[in-house]
């Protein structure tokens, strides 16, 4: 074996001369000189004595020469591993002591700070990145020779650790193979129609797995563009629609695109696609983007552990408030709690299986096991109906299904009903503890400003729709909803918070 199965496909694939352009500065990366940065990365990295298997821990602000690292990392057979920004320094250490890298680059304004931390866990080396691109990491790269060949490593070798994004309790860390998530960017990429001639306005994280592996992995097959915006500002973005072509964003993107007077269908003419996924996109955020745009919003579902699994098609019918078809080459099913598949419209446990899926939980054998069933099928933790034309829906996760009586509530049921109601921006449905029932639905509700809108009144407008048992006992007026860091609604946090 003399191949390096992910980086050879990114790095062979036949590519327009642009890499990437920064929003801010117009600067131009070219496709070569990243692969030229990352493998001085490689370089310097081994030069620091990583080795294959080693992990390779960062949490710097988005830049080039963080992408850069992303490669030269796998380029160098070791196991890429991105920290979410926003983690503290007590968070850090965590992952840092959990997965035991050999090297850490933070931000140089956070060194003080975090390299007793690193220094604690086991880290040999600490280095650092600015915004900018800048640091000891930038500057050992550009004193090393690049690396003239990547290390071999196979399909099932791991490229990286990624945290999930810790909606529903502490991360796990997802051990991911070169080929899930070369065979994931390769389906992606001929189902969505990404080539050299697509410019992707890319705004999001790249410590997770839309902002890295879909946008970055899926632009450098197809030999695309980025524009690099360092993060979602609303008026920038929509100021690059007329030199891009695709945008990939999480729905709060373009909830606050659509405030945004100057979102019209001349705006969009040069866009040919826009990307939704990470979490639930309301109805009405879909509707009111086709009446805008004329456009239809191609939401796709996947997770840390699993990559992308289904999505709306980009030619063919794209139906709102579904995740569209399982992917080629991925297959899924919908079952209940004996394992058994469910009739076509019935709510039951989402599974997959596919090369897509991840090697395990980091150093969590148990909690591995108890989401792998028979046959190479994974538990997604996710509760979807499948329609007789196959589209799948996401009604919940699991953990987030309530119990009332016996009879089960799924969340999106109700936050369906109650986000319709005239007032309303958006909901979340919980289960809190009730004596005599087990649990009763309650809801946490945002109103729109100046709405009239009562807690009895969103009570009776459930009425009518939903079931006795499905309607809120309690309703709780709420100025947001609490969300994490990858903005995804923490139900945990609602039923803590009005629990007691
Ligand atoms: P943790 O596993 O640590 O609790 P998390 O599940 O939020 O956090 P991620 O792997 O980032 O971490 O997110 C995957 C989850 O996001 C999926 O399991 C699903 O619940 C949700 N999700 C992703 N895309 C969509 C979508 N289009 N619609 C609804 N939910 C989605
Ligand atoms: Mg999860």
């Amino acid at each position: 074996m003399d191949t390096n199965h992910l980086v050879d496909a990114l790095r062979q694939a036949p590519h327009a001369a642009t890499f990437a352009i920064d929003a801010a500065t117009g600067a131009v990366t070219t496709h070569g000189a990243l692969w030229d940065m990352a493998a001085r990365h490689a370089a310097a990295l081994i030069g620091l004595g990583v080795q294959p298997g080693c992990r390779v821990a960062l949490q710097v602000e988005k830049s080039i020469a963080g992408l850069a690292c992303y490669l030269g990392t796998v380029m160098a057979g070791a196991v890429h591993l991105p920290l979410n920004t926003a983690y503290p320094g007590a968070e850090v250490a965590y992952f840092l002591t959990d997965a035991a890298p050999r090297v850490f680059i933070c931000d140089p304004a956070r060194l003080a700070e975090l390299a007793p931390v690193a220094q604690a866990a086991g880290v040999t080396h600490v280095l650092t990145l600015n915004a900018d691109g800048a640091g000891s990491l930038a500057d050992a790269a550009a004193e090393a020779a690049p690396l003239t060949r990547p290390v071999p490593r196979g399909p099932d070798d791991l490229a990286a650790f990624l945290y999930t994004s810790g909606t529903t309790g502490r991360s796990k860390g997802a051990m991911l193979s070169h080929d899930a998530l070369l065979s994931n960017a390769l389906t992606l990429r001929d189902l969505w129609q990404f080539t050299d001639n697509n410019t992707l306005i890319h705004a999001l994280p790249v410590f997770h797995t839309h902002g890295l592996f879909v946008a970055i992995n899926v632009t450098l097959l197809a030999g695309g563009a980025i524009i690099l915006h360092r993060s979602f500002d609303p008026a920038a973005v929509l100021a690059d629609f007329g030199r891009a072509t695709a945008l990939m964003g999480v729905p709060t993107f373009y909830v606050r695109l659509l405030d945004q007077p100057g979102l019209t269908p001349d705006a969009v003419a040069g866009m040919r696609v826009f990307i939704s996924g990470s979490a639930p996109m309301l109805m009405d955020t879909h509707a009111r983007w086709q009446a805008r745009t004329g456009h239809t919003v191609l939401e796709r579902y996947g997770m840390t552990e699993t990559n992308m699994t289904t999505s709306n098609p980009c030619v063919g019918l794209r139906k709102p408030g579904t995740v569209g078809l399982p992917l080629p080459g991925v297959d899924l099913r919908i079952v209940d709690d004996a394992g058994q598949a469910v009739a076509a419209g019935t709510p039951g446990g989402i599974e997959v299986r596919g090369p897509n899926l991840f090697q395990g939980y980091w150093q969590m054998p148990d909690k591995t096991a108890a989401d792998m069933r028979p046959g190479g099928w994974f538990a997604t933790g996710d509760i979807g109906t499948q329609d007789g034309d196959g589209y799948v829906t996401i009604v919940g996760r699991s953990k987030d299904l309530i119990i009332t009586g016996g009879f089960n509530v799924y969340p999106k049921e109700v936050e369906s009903v109650i986000d319709a109601l005239d007032g309303v921006v958006e909901s979340a449905a919980f289960g809190l503890p009730d004596a005599d029932l087990g649990e009763v639905v309650a809801v946490a509700v945002v109103l729109a400003p100046g709405a009239v809108l009562t807690a009895e009144g969103i009570v009776g407008g459930t009425a009518g729709r939903l079931a006795r048992f499905k309607q809120p006992r309690q309703v709780h007026l709420m100025d947001a909803l609490p969300r994490n860091t990858m903005g995804k609604v923490q139900k945990a946090a609602l039923r803590a918070m009005f629990g007691a």
